[in-house]
């Protein structure tokens, strides 16, 4: 039973450390020395051709240190990693589904998304684009939104 609570708790400490992990990155090493990899990602879309960008490179980046987990923890008696890996491609799924899908709707899913927190992400994220450059940006993690993105609704509406 300890060991369930356990492997839980390294999967879910995986989860949220990969929110710092990527917004390290994408602030020091995707708006630093690979902006190159990065900067497609911040054109608009009309000047954009064809479904993937060179943006997407890092999903294949970010599963090296996941597969190497899943690789050493299934061969060595560091089993724990197995669920660093776990985490990590967990981590992976929801930047995807939330950045890809919900704010950049490459699929048209779930688009009828809607709440206090969900409005947040999208105008936090919109603050990050609005800036086309490597320097200067601002908002660059996904999940954990500064508080002055959230904006107090005084009425509440059905019409909003
Ligand atoms: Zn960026
Ligand atoms: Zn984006």
């Amino acid at each position: 039973m300890m060991t369930y609570i356990f492997y839980g708790l390294v999967t879910l400490s995986a989860v949220v450390g990969m929110e710092f992990m990527a917004w390290f990155a994408h602030k020091y090493i995707m708006h630093g020395f690979l902006w190159s990899w990065h900067e497609d990602h911040h054109q608009p879309h009309h000047e954009k051709d064809g479904f993937f960008e060179k943006n997407d490179l890092f999903f294949l980046v970010f599963a090296i240190p996941s597969a190497l987990c899943y690789i050493i923890g299934l061969s060595t008696t560091h089993f724990w990693l197995l669920f660093i890996g776990i985490g990590i491609s967990i981590y992976g799924l929801i930047y995807f589904l939330i950045h890809d899908v919900y704010i950049h709707q490459r699929f048209k899913w779930f688009r009828q998304l809607d709440s206090r927190y969900s409005r947040a992400i999208l105008r936090a994220h919109g603050a990050h684009h609005a800036k086309r450059t490597k320097e200067d940006g601002e908002s660059f993690g996904l999940l954990v939104v500064s508080k002055k993105y959230f904006k107090k609704r005084k009425h509440w509406s059905k019409t909003a």
